[in-house]
């Protein structure tokens, strides 16, 4: 028995859904196209956001939720404290 070579890399890691924030892809610019929550697929007019209070939130760490389920979106780094 051979060691094989480590180019075989799944695609499955777990992550647990975490994204990238230097993803390589191109963003484009649609303001007329309104997104939808992942959990409720609601359209996604408004999105709201507190940035502390939550208790595993902390300092400048922004925590982004749906305001038709109020579940969680995702989080981000608030740079306007
Ligand atoms: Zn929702």
């Amino acid at each position: 028995m051979s060691l094989a070579p480590a180019n075989h890399m799944g695609h499955a890691m777990a992550q647990g859904g975490v994204t990238m924030p230097d993803m390589p892809f191109s963003v484009v610019k649609r303001d007329d196209l309104v997104p939808r929550c992942p959990h409720c697929a609601q359209e996604l007019a408004d999105v709201y956001m507190r940035t502390k209070g939550a208790g595993f939130v902390e300092g400048k760490n922004v925590l982004y939720f749906c305001h038709h389920c109020l579940k969680v979106l995702g989080f981000g780094q608030s740079r306007m404290i």
